[in-house]
Parts: structure tokens; C-alpha cells; sequence
């Protein structure tokens, strides 16, 4: 069976296929991660010319059918490229590393209205600003671990609840717990199997991530190169601890001999 459906999509992955054809995987608002066949897209006059290529958001009629996982894309209409994105060495890792986490992680057909509408924030502001763009994606990424029911506690003692952040020096090392999502205070720290080690400093500026719902709230916050290794080996790391077979992204590694 086959049905027509339109739908907003993010483009997160573009292969070529035969002589002039397209398959895409395509992040999208009803439908969650989907393959579709884009038949004669890479020829020049083709209906689909300038409109699914990678971070495009498009809209979209696709011939959805219930016997396959590749479906056949019919209509398409450019809402927004975001090809300035790439013209920014630090946005356009940042934009890779979005898409590849979601290509990796997420099931087919799974529909996550608000993890879209995080996505589509996210980048919306990445392509608005120039300045401390880490923090935009260290955002997305709490986000999007707590989309996936990963919540995170910056302030209180996992166990017993004890206030935190409130006391001590931004150098103090805490104890977290990536398995209760949480820092550990001094009486209660030796529960903890795995221990990962955090700076106060770090757990304050975490904390404030994790509490605003946009990110363009964050991006006058100014981190050190120190600051933003630390948090985002901290923040893929709890990722790869809840989710299984979580491996380090391509993106990452690629951008990292470009630089
Ligand atoms: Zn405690």
C-alpha cells in the first residue's frame, strides 16, 4: 500500500544513486527519520534541482509505502538551504556533528515532534549567530540526551539531594554520576561504579545550559578551548554511556585534521 504524504524534513544524509538519481535520509516532522528516492535529482533542469542537499529544510510530498523503507519523494520545495552554514569551518562541524548524531541514533519512523522542533531551532540560531556557536550545540546535545530520557541534574546531590554548585571554588572536583544523570556530594561519592571527575566551574556552566529552552540564550557565554574540550567529551560521553553502540562521530574526526 501507498500513501502520499507531506511532510517538513530536514536533509541530514545525500548519496548518489545510478545515473541521476538521489537517496536521501531525511529528518522529518511527521514521520521522524525516513529514506527516500529522488528520481532524477542530479540532473540539471531536474524539479528537484537546488533542494535536497544536506541541512536543507524542505517540504516535501513523498509516496510513503508500507512494503519498503525507501520511499519515493514526488514534490519538493525549499524552505531554507542553510548552505551559509558551511561557509563557517566551526558551524559547519558543529551542523555535521548534529546531523550524524541523528543519523546514528534514531530508529526509522519514529516520530519526535519536539526533538524536530529542537533540531529546527537549533538551526535557526546556528545560522543567526558567529560567536560561541559550542554552545548551541553543547545545548542540543542536553536536549536531546533528555529527549531521549536522559534528564541531567547539575545542582544537586544524586543521592541524597544535597546542594552542590552552591558552595566551593570553580576549580572543586565533583563526582558524577552518568548512570543517575547527577553530581555526587562528598558523603555520598563512593556509590558511584564509574565516577566521571568535573570541575564546579564546568558543572555551573552546564547547569545554566540545561535550564534555558532556547540556546540563543547561551551564546554570550564565553568558554576557554579547555572549557569546551572538557564539556564536550563530558556531555558525547554521557550519550555513549546511556546509548548503546554510540560510537564517536566521523564529523568530529574529519574537521579536527581540516583545522
Ligand atoms: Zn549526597
Amino acid at each position: 500500500m501507498t500513501e502520499i504524504i507531506k511532510t517538513e524534513a530536514f536533509v541530514i544524509k545525500v548519496r548518489k544513486y545510478g545515473e541521476s538519481s538521489k537517496i536521501v535520509s531525511l529528518y522529518s516532522e511527521k514521520f521522524g527519520k525516513i529514506n527516500a528516492i529522488a528520481k532524477g535529482a542530479r540532473k540539471p533542469k531536474s524539479k528537484f534541482a537546488n533542494c535536497l542537499d544536506i541541512f536543507s529544510l524542505v517540504s516535501l510530498v513523498i509516496y510513503k509505502k508500507t512494503t519498503t523503507h525507501l520511499h519515493l519523494i514526488s514534490d519538493c520545495d525549499l524552505i531554507k538551504s542553510y548552505y551559509k552554514i558551511s561557509e563557517n569551518l566551526d558551524k559547519y562541524e558543529i551542523a555535521l556533528k548534529i546531523f550524524e548524531l541523528i543519523y546514528i541514533t534514531l530508529h526509522e519512523e519514529e516520530e519526535n515532534k519536539k526533538l524536530f522542533d529542537l533540531l529546527k531551532r537549533t538551526m535557526q540560531n546556528l545560522d543567526k549567530i558567529n560567536e560561541n556557536v559550542n554552545n548551541l550545540y553543547f545545548h542540543f546535545l542536553i536536549k536531546f540526551g533528555e529527549n531521549f530520557g536522559y534528564a541531567y541534574n547539575f545542582e544537586r546531590c544524586a543521592k541524597c539531594n544535597t546542594n552542590i554548585i552552591g558552595a566551593g571554588n570553580d576549580g572543586k572536583k565533583i563526582v558524577f554520576d552518568f548512570s543517575r544523570g547527577g553530581p555526587l556530594c562528598s558523603k555520598c561519592e563512593t556509590v558511584v561504579m564509574q565516577p566521571q571527575i568535573i570541575n564546579l566551574g564546568i558543572l555551573k556552566i552546564l547547569n545554566k545550559f540545561e535550564s534555558v529552552n532556547d540556546g540563543l540564550e547561551l551564546t554570550n557565554i564565553r568558554l576557554n578551548s579547555d572549557e569546551i574540550n572538557e564539556i564536550e567529551k563530558f556531555l558525547f560521553g554521557y550519550l555513549r554511556y546511556h546509548i548503546s553502540g554510540l560510537r564517536e562521530l566521523k564529523s568530529q574526526k574529519i574537521l579536527k585534521k581540516l583545522k
